[in-house]
């Protein structure tokens, strides 16, 4: 049941805009939601029950902190922008189980951040409506970093939700996917008009959910050189994987030998596009090329 009184709501979300002198910041990526619907849907897609901690990134004037404070144990959300600080305080004041951390998230210790607020957490959800111009580094570090997710929902444009759940041999496909899938099983949950947002951005938006691989996940020798050799094989995508390969280690006799012999024990054409290559085909490869010792030419990759 939507409470009439919720911040998601075009007239609420208005009259604390208004309230409190506020103007959404593009440069912070502000598009703040003002259906409660939507953020209903969000919630339920996150499996969000007593026995959760959610970790929310950029709160904003709290509309979707107030829909997960209902359900969750407890929310620890990071938002960068001072002006939202006594907003929050504000509008979240009926939830006790909220807490508001200002930092930068790309920037906060997130090992200081789990001692304190998620050891003793049973399940762990990340829910967000990402600010835009940084969905990717935002999702790479928090996969990266040891913090034990299981779940993740996360708003985003939907050209983004649609890379990181793509499938090899689609447009969409790419060293993203690929970086994602590798912790991720990744799905487009569903897709957000723009009308829930004030204001409304440029792109369309979608909701994608991330659930943490266990048994299935794929283990690498070298994680590092894994995903290097993803990214290396996408530098030039209509070419040959060979191409894109002797690029990234080099046109020296011995390295071609090397990499010839590393691409035919993991069973690999080496005429296939990178694009065709599968999750699991990377990780051959990638172990193949490690037991050569091969290293790569740039630092950039
Ligand atoms: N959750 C709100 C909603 O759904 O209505 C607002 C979402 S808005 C798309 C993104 C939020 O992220 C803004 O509140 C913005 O200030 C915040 N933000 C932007 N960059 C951030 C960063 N580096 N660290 C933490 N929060 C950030």
């Amino acid at each position: 049941m939507t409470d009439h009184k919720d911040i998601a709501t075009p007239k609420r979300t208005m009259e604390i805009l208004k309230q409190y002198d506020l103007a959404a910041k593009k440069s912070l990526g502000q598009n703040f939601i003002i259906d409660t619907n939507i953020l209903e849907n969000i919630v339920s897609a996150g499996d969000v029950t007593k026995d959760t901690t959610v970790i929310e990134v950029g709160p904003g004037i709290g509309a979707l902190t107030e829909q997960l404070a209902k359900k969750a144990g407890k929310v620890i959300a990071f938002e960068i922008d001072e002006r939202l600080l006594p907003v929050l305080e504000d509008t979240l004041s009926p939830y006790s189980n909220v807490t508001i951390l200002h930092q930068d998230v790309l920037k906060a210790n997130l090992e200081e951040v789990y001692e304190t607020y998620l050891k003793e957490a049973k399940d762990i959800v990340m829910v967000a409506n990402l600010p835009y111009y940084i969905t990717t580094p935002i999702i790479m570090r928090f996969l990266e970093s040891s913090l034990p997710i299981d779940r993740m929902v996360l708003m985003m444009q939907k050209e983004v939700a649609n890379r990181l759940s793509a499938s090899p041999s689609t447009k969409a496909y790419g060293s993203l996917s690929i970086a994602v899938q590798y912790y991720m099983k990744a799905e487009v949950a569903f897709i957000v008009p723009k009308t829930v947002f004030v204001p409304q951005p440029n792109v369309e938006s979608a909701i994608i959910r991330l659930t943490r691989l266990e048994d299935k996940k794929l283990v690498v020798k070298n994680e590092e050189l894994f995903f290097a050799i993803a990214r290396a094989a996408f530098v030039q995508r209509r070419k040959t994987l060979w191409n894109n390969m002797v690029n990234a280690f080099g046109k020296e006799p011995e390295v071609k030998e090397q990499l010839e012999a590393a691409l035919n024990e993991a069973g690999i054409d080496p005429k296939r596009r990178g694009e065709t290559l599968s999750l699991n085909e990377f990780a051959v490869l990638s172990d193949t090329i490690s037991a050569r010792g091969l290293e790569l030419k740039s630092d950039n990759l």
